[in-house]
């Protein structure tokens, strides 16, 4: 008898423990993906749908998911199989299609988003109680987040403590699919065209994610077996450089499941053979630790699911945001407007290709919240729309981390300098340049800075400020100390 195989965020035929499992039980296997627009979407968690949650995945994730779809069907097709799309309520799908094909076992992988957790929770029990074979796996995470518990029996807070615990533990071998075809049912049930999921965007603004990247397992085993090979062992001194290409960008890939952790863990492992020395360099190491990290925000994710909305540090409840009625400063900051030129090249990159460099995340991240005194969510929800790799988990924790706010947070005092930061970590000039290119021919010592160039050396370059190349929206002295003063009525009883 058939055992439908419902895809999820684990778009991918390699290591995947329920396609596994499916294989292992006999009998012909349907994979299944439901387009469900409610239950992905931070809207449907609870948060607040009207100050810009989208109401729907963001654009740009629905854009990759479209590709990947495409990408995994044409991976079925070529094993004999056939990936049977529908979209609406996933029970209803799935005990439509176990009518219409016979099936006796439903398998998953987990996920870990409260929305997705409850939902899956409820097919999990109707599915069971109609006697069908229900199974769940893991096949996202190197560790489960109930499964790592600190000395108290409690979820870890700090980063360096709990990836020392889970340093401690063994890392399973990524799984290879058996060679040789899927079996396929004696008939296909009905399914949707992929276009028919309306994926993507009615206006074609997706012109740079398309020349930016090519979603699929085959795209992302490719990217890291380049990676694992060559930048991994720079990444230590490479990763803060946005002008260099020094991370793997496998962030959209792992975020849908293209390839896994065990994967990334075993390509480093493989690396180690001959040496027998695991990690095999520091840049290794500190890349194993950014899995953690990914690790780290599904663990905060799972216990405390109230962070998708309000921070993890309740004080923080109380802080006093600034007024933006018109929206001026936000809009100044999504448009890459802000006069800070790697604020600015960070936010057109974000809105060019879907993704933007770790290191700018940060900056632009704390200049929203710090020099804007913007409150993080508004951040979080252009993130959710804009970023290929939007991951509840990953973006949850890296705002509540730049807003000071969350667990294991940058401190909320420490504010950073845009100039500072764009001179030390773009010093060249070249990533600004790149995404700024008004800016392009003004001398390296004025770029992060173009209102310090004289009128003369700003005319030679062709900058107008106000004109072609606003002056800064904020002061950087001036609201850093407003910022600090915010913060410091925090600390004070109300
Ligand atoms: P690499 O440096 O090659 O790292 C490898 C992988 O480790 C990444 O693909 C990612 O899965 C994980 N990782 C790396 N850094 C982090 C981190 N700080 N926190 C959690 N996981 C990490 N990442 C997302 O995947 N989705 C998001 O929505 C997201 N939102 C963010 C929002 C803010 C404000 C900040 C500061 C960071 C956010 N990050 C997010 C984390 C990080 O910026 C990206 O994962 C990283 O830039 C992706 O590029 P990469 O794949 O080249 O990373």
């Amino acid at each position: 008898t058939p055992t439908l195989l419902w895809f999820r965020q684990d778009l991918r035929l390699q290591d995947n423990p329920a396609l596994h499992a499916a294989l292992a039980r006999g009998g012909p296997v349907i994979p299944v993906y439901v387009w469900e627009e409610s239950c992905e979407s931070p809207a449907a968690e609870g948060a607040r749908a009207n100050d810009g949650w989208a109401a729907q995945p963001g654009a740009a994730s629905r854009w990759w998911l479209h590709h990947s779809l495409e990408a995994l069907d044409a991976a079925v097709r070529e094993r004999g199989g056939r990936l049977i799309l529908r979209r609406g309520d996933p029970l209803a799908e799935l005990q439509e299609i176990v009518r219409a094909t016979g099936a006796k076992g439903v398998y998953w992988n987990r996920r870990y988003e409260p929305a997705a957790r409850a939902r899956d929770a409820r097919v999990q029990t109707e599915l069971a109680a109609a006697g069908l074979d229900v199974k769940t796996f893991n096949s996202a995470l190197l560790n489960e987040p109930e499964t790592i518990l600190n000395k108290q029996g409690g979820p870890f807070q700090v980063f360096s403590a709990y990836w020392r615990h889970c340093l401690t533990l063994p890392v399973a071998a990524p799984r290879k699919l058996p060679a040789g075809p899927i079996p396929a049912p004696e008939r296909w049930p009905r399914s949707l065209d992929v276009a028919a999921l309306e994926l993507r965007p009615r206006v074609a603004w997706d012109r740079g994610l398309a020349q930016a990247w090519t979603p699929g397992e085959a795209s992302a085993a490719k990217r890291m077996t380049r990676f694992v090979a060559g930048a991994i062992d720079r990444y230590d001194e490479e990763r803060d450089f946005p002008g260099c290409d020094g991370t793997s960008m496998l962030s959209a890939a792992l975020h849908w499941g293209e390839i896994s952790p065990r994967q990334l863990w075993a390509a480093v492992r493989g690396r180690s053979r001959e040496s027998g020395v695991f990690p095999p360099s520091n840049g290794a190491r500190i890349f194993l630790a950014e899995l953690g990290w990914r690790e780290f925000a599904y663990h905060l994710l799972w216990h405390f699911p109230h962070t998708i909305e309000q921070p993890l540090r309740r004080a923080f409840a109380r802080f006093s945001w600034a007024e933006d009625p018109e929206g001026r400063r936000l809009r100044a900051w999504q448009r890459g407007q802000t006069g800070y030129p790697i604020v600015d090249a960070g936010m057109r990159q974000l809105w060019q290709t879907g993704w933007m460099h770790n290191r700018v995340r940060m900056i632009v991240a704390s200049f929203l919240v710090k020099h804007l005194r913007l409150s993080w969510p508004h951040g979080a929800t252009w993130f959710w729309d804009t970023l290929v790799d939007a991951d509840l988990a990953n973006n949850t924790l890296g705002w509540q981390w730049s807003a000071g706010c969350g667990a294991d947070a940058a401190p909320y005092f420490r504010i950073f300098a845009p100039v500072l930061q764009g001179r030390k970590f773009d010093s060249d000039g070249v990533y600004v340049r790149r995404w700024v290119p008004e800016l392009a021919r003004l001398p390296d010592r004025f770029l992060h800075a173009p209102w310090t160039a004289t009128a003369q050396t700003l005319a030679a370059a062709g900058v107008r400020l106000g004109e072609n190349y606003p002056r800064p929206v904020v002061d950087h002295a001036a609201a850093r100390a407003e910022a600090l003063a915010a913060f410091r009525q925090l600390r004070e009883p109300p």
